[in-house]
């Protein structure tokens, strides 16, 4: 299998060459020539595996440049009851009749960035040792994703992890994951300003090309290819549990910000897995429900960018968006480039024409968006009849499942994250407060390892140059 960009540049990658990148050169995303056609025997045989093989069989068809040996130990090594709670991995969990919640949040950090960052973190420290190489990831986070990271490439060889957070200003629970990690590689580094400042810095020692070459600068975005192909897999894996025979459609809703979850299920859709709808659901912040709703995608500035409940998916750019229109506009690169590179670049946007816009339906793609007000009436309503707590993430996601449901097609709402993560807002909408996996308990009573800086790029970059040596 080999990558192309998203804006026409048809220079075929290697899966191990796109791994550690970030964009393509032409400043479009990596995609893969065509998406593997899953035949109804495959399926079949498919239904019977266990999480690992499952996985194994999926990546196998992505990549043929890692030999399947190895490939395998890298897979069994990751999906295991040890690190995601159960040997199904990603079990469904029955609430109405016809909907069910997938679990995507029993990794280490109760977030469903694990599923992919795990196995993220082992494919980098083989390839890393491979080349004989070494990667200083640097990245920004207000939570979910900087705590991934960290879990996945704990230990690892080969790769360094510094993550800038604003100090004070996570939650006690996600500082307390963070900063309680003892590995040698892992640094924090908690800003002195907000979460922008970070973005700022990681920003300004990106483009300071010389330090980042000298210094093997990487990120581990969600723009990443493999992130995105590790994602595909617990679609599969929601399907068989949810489904008796490969004739049988299911619908799943995705509470989604960045539309990488979703990709990935339009991926597993057009590799022939019969899912009739993929329900978007957005929080206040809609850019991808009006896009769905219009054919317009307007990207949103930070005034009009809401700090809300579901704060991983307060998003006003929608990062893997792209890779989607790019399908959808039958893969041409010229006219994606013109939308991404040009329209989005200059007017903050596109509207589709309408040939374009009636192309959608064909992809099964529905939406809607939820609010405060609907997250906490849905986690209130999911506890009271069903005695599950379920996270505001999770709670926008149901309710727009619910308002998408149809007699006979199972619904599988995929659930993002924990509660116990969000527990401002748990008590808000139960009077209690969610209690964290066993594991858990306490960590906000171990020593903390931080480094606090002022929001300055240079003396970051010393940091770094400090701890590289
Ligand atoms: C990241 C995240 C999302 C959004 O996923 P995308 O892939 O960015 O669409 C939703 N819920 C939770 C809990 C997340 O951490």
């Amino acid at each position: 299998m080999k990558y192309i960009s998203t804006r026409g540049d048809r220079t075929e990658r290697g899966f191990s060459d796109i791994l550690l990148e970030g964009l393509a050169p032409d400043g479009g995303l990596y995609l893969p020539t065509h998406y593997p056609k899953i035949d109804a025997a495959t399926l079949q045989r498919w239904r019977g595996l266990t999480y690992a093989q499952l996985a194994f069989e999926i990546l196998s068809l992505y990549i043929d440049d890692i030999p399947a040996a190895d490939l395998r130990r890298l897979v069994d090594a990751t999906y295991t009851e040890a690190v995601f709670g159960t040997p199904q991995i990603t079990p469904l969990k029955p609430l109405e009749p016809g909907v069910q919640l997938q679990a995507l949040s029993n990794g280490p950090t109760l977030a469903f960035k694990d599923m992919a960052m795990q196995l993220l973190g082992h494919l980098f420290e083989y390839e890393l040792a491979r080349r004989g190489e070494q990667l200083n990831i640097l990245g920004a986070t207000s939570g979910d994703t900087g705590s991934a990271a960290e879990y996945a490439m704990r230990g690892k060889r080969g790769v360094r992890v510094f993550m800038l957070s604003p100090h004070g200003r996570m939650s006690p629970f996600q500082q307390a994951q963070m900063f309680s990690l003892q590995d040698a590689n892992i640094h924090n580094l908690a800003v002195e300003g907000v979460f922008d400042d970070c973005q700022d810095i990681v920003k300004a020692v990106s483009n300071d090309l010389d330090f980042k070459r000298r210094h093997k600068i990487g990120t581990v975005n969600s723009i990443n290819w493999a992130r995105l192909l590790a994602q595909v897999v617990y679609y599969f894996a929601g399907y068989f549990q949810a489904t008796r025979s490969n004739d049988e459609q299911v619908d799943f809703a995705v509470p989604s910000g960045n539309f990488g979850n979703i990709c990935a299920g339009h991926v597993a859709r057009s590799m022939g897995l019969p899912i009739r709808h993929l329900v978007l659901a957005t929080n206040e912040n809609n850019v991808l429900d009006e896009f769905f709703r219009t054919g317009t995608y307007r990207v949103r500035g930070s005034a009009e960018t809401f700090e809300t409940s579901s704060p991983s998916m307060d998003i006003s750019k929608a990062s893997n968006f792209e890779r989607f229109v790019y399908d959808l506009l039958g893969r041409d690169g010229a006219r994606t480039q013109a939308l991404f590179g040009d329209a989005v670049a200059r007017q903050g946007g596109f509207t589709l024409t309408p040939d374009e816009f009636a192309r959608v339906a064909g992809f099964g793609f529905v939406s809607g968006s939820s609010s405060h007000a609907d997250r906490l009436a849905t986690i209130r309503d999911t506890f009271q009849r069903f005695g599950a707590m379920i996270d505001t993430h999770t709670a926008d996601g149901l309710k727009v499942a619910r308002a998408h449901c149809t007699p006979g097609v199972p619904m599988i709402v995929l659930e993002t994250a924990l509660p116990a993560k969000f527990a401002e807002t748990i008590r808000e909408a139960l009077g209690v407060d969610p209690a964290p996996p066993a594991a858990l308990r306490g960590i906000e009573d171990l020593p903390k390892r931080f480094t606090v800086v002022p929001p300055d790029a240079g003396v970051v970059q010393r940091y770094i140059e400090t701890h590289t040596a």
